[in-house]
């Protein structure tokens, strides 16, 4: 049994409104196997707060400590850069930056901003790039589904604003490996004893693969067949957080 098990938000444990069936006993198992759980999201949609209130309606037993966002991330490297950022993210997680000073900025923070993310304002974010700003992304995910359909996430808009300035930018959240190292040395875990699932096979599970973890892709949420083809490294492929318990417990 692994010591730590990360586990991504959506498309592991919900789907849109709803849980994956089986998967608030599943998350009850691991723990009751004394398993130290961190809950790990790029998500940028949404306030921690209310991704904590979204797990528990749903039935999910999560502490505050055990949520790890990649908002929370870029916070903290902005706050440790002493970086006035201009804050390119969705309206609803802006009061989380509400620390941070943002006249003469110095540097671009872009998140999935949705319709904030026009021309007007990702042309007002290069004009700082290309003075020489650094660029942070709240994740650097292709994708996500909904309950409908897989929709642009952040990382098309990233590539844009990189190809534009020809610059890189930094990762906050998965797949970087500083969030990975950050998640870890709160669990006080070594990476070869940490599993992390998700259904990002970019993001969650090379991400993972990379910086030392052991991985598990899910065929659930925005999994696509054949996706597990795209890891370069080896890792699980179980059908969901159920299936997924159920084996780790028979070891
Ligand atoms: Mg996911």
């Amino acid at each position: 049994m692994y010591r730590t098990v990360l586990l991504d938000l959506s498309g592991v444990l919900y789907e849109g409104r709803d849980s994956i069936p089986g998967a608030v006993e599943a998350v009850e198992r691991l723990r009751r196997a004394g398993v130290t759980l961190r809950f790990v999201t790029n998500t940028s949609r949404q306030p921690a707060r209310a991704v904590l209130d979204k797990l528990r309606w749903l039935g999910f037993r999560v502490d505050e400590a055990e949520l790890f966002t990649a908002p929370h991330a870029a916070r903290r490297w902005l706050r440790e850069g002493s970086y006035r950022p201009h804050l390119l993210v969705h309206p609803d997680i802006r009061a989380e930056f509400d620390e941070l000073a943002s006249d003469a900025p110095n540097a671009v923070l872009l998140a999935d901003a949705e319709d904030e993310l026009n021309y007007r304002n990702l042309d007002e974010a290069f004009s700082l790039l290309i003075e020489g700003a650094p660029l942070l992304a709240i994740g650097n995910n292709r994708y996500f589904r909904d309950s409908d359909r897989l929709h642009l996430d952040v990382g098309p808009f990233v590539r844009a604003l990189e190809y534009a300035a020809d610059i890189e930018a930094q990762i906050a959240g998965k797949p970087s490996r500083l969030f990975f190292e950050q998640v870890l040395a709160d669990a006080d875990c070594p990476p070869d004893e940490a599993l992390m699932v998700g259904d990002d096979v970019q993001a969650d599970v090379q991400g993972a693969l990379d910086a030392g973890l052991h991985g598990c892709l899910v065929r659930t949420g925005k999994y696509r067949n054949g996706d597990e083809k795209r890891l370069s490294g080896d890792a699980m492929v179980e059908d969901s957080i159920v299936s997924l318990c159920e084996r780790l417990s028979r070891k």
